[in-house]
């Protein structure tokens, strides 16, 4: 066994400065919609705010000192997790404790995450917290979304030490590729080792896909097993210290023909010129058009389904979307996927795929695995 690497890689703590300097941020974007306060109901935003990473809970930013609600199951981990935050504990219902809370203290107005609240929440706070003197509530969308785009230098080690370890595990599972093995064996076979490099699992159902399943970009990791003269889509990705990397990878078992050959080296081409494009001040719509415009090249373009790349951080599926048309520019210290792919019904996909740093002097890969050896012989 070459697996005894040692548990959970533990990174150092994120400074209690650098929540206050999140929430500072924060402060000057609510103050710009004119809100003194928000609550913040989502758990990643929670924990980008607070440090606190239960599944739960109740953040209210306000003037004074933050204040989060948690259930009984939380109360001890949000007291050892949370940085600079005031812990409330409710055993009634989190969202009643912050509406009648908001009511004593006469909130004249608030702002809350309409984009993860439900209806009948909203409605909920909403007559929780009437009264005399209302709280006037309001949707803030994705304003927690776009603060979080640009990461900062502990998000980014991160970040870097999650796709380190997703280019390891692809890497010691490579020699077990081969006919007769099932997708799912492997599946699982990569995401043990994510555990046990230090990450805490995968971010996402990892992706095995062979043969005419690779057809299916989202196929899931199934009993089929692996044949000579196929090709294989490896899409993975570990979770470390919260933070999330995204990787793909397509493979050739046995000799590739000539067709296969141009395919994969179109789609690699492709996927070259459009890291190359993750510059700071890039419209996301171009990198998308670096990637589009060599697979037309190649009479390839109508293959290509998706859009190439979304960001990553705290979740797999974070805000830029580098999609067609998108005028977003990217930022220095944003990090994104690039992942062009071909799907052929019936005969297969390949799909190559990295996360890259928008660097302060342009792009750097965050999973350095190989893409040339993707032929096992
Ligand atoms: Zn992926
Ligand atoms: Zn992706």
């Amino acid at each position: 066994m070459d697996v005894a690497r040692g548990g959970v890689d533990h990174c150092a703590a994120i400074p209690a400065s650098v929540y206050e300097e999140r929430r500072t941020r924060l402060a000057e974007r609510l103050a710009g919609l004119r809100l003194r306060y928000l609550l913040v109901t989502k758990p990643v935003d929670i924990d980008y705010l607070s440090g606190f990473r239960g599944s739960a809970g109740a953040l209210v930013i306000g003037p004074r000192q933050p204040r989060l609600w948690v259930d009984p199951r939380y109360t001890l981990q949000a007291r050892e997790e949370s940085r600079g935050v005031e812990i409330a504990e409710s055993r009634h219902g989190l969202l009643r404790a912050v509406g009648r809370w908001a009511r004593r203290r006469r909130v004249p107005s608030a702002g809350w995450q309409d984009a993860h609240l439900t209806g009948a929440e909203m409605a909920q706070l909403r007559s929780e917290s009437r009264g005399s003197g209302a709280v006037r509530w309001r949707g803030v969308g994705v304003l927690l979304d776009d603060l979080r785009v640009v990461k900062d230098r502990w998000e980014i080690e991160r970040i870097r030490r999650a796709g380190r370890l997703t280019a390891s595990v692809f890497e010691q599972v490579l020699h077990l590729v081969k006919p007769g093995v099932r997708e799912c064996d492997l599946a699982a076979e990569l995401e043990y080792r994510m555990k046990l490099g230090g990450g805490e699992g995968p971010a996402f159902e990892t992706i095995v896909a062979s043969g005419p399943r690779g057809a299916w970009p989202h196929a899931r990791a199934s009993a089929r097993a692996l044949r000579a003269g196929e090709l294989v889509i490896f899409d993975l990705g570990a979770i470390l210290g919260g933070y999330a990397a995204d990787m793909t990878r397509t493979v050739f078992l046995g000799e590739p023909n000539r067709r296969v050959r141009n395919l994969y080296s179109a789609v690699m081409k492709a996927q070259t010129r459009a890291v190359r494009a993750v510059q700071d001040a890039t419209p996301a719509g171009e990198i998308d058009c670096a990637a589009r415009r060599i697979l037309a090249k190649h009479r390839l373009a109508r293959y290509f389904t998706h859009s190439t790349g979304h960001g990553v951080g705290l979740e797999i599926h974070e805000r830029p979307r580098l999609g067609k048309g998108e005028t977003t520019c990217l930022r220095t210290g944003s990090v994104v996927t690039v992942e062009p792919g071909i799907y052929l019904e019936g005969f297969g996909g390949i799909r190559i795929e990295d996360t890259v740093l928008v660097g302060p002097e342009g792009p750097e890969v965050l999973t350095p695995a190989s893409k040339e050896c993707w032929v096992i012989r």
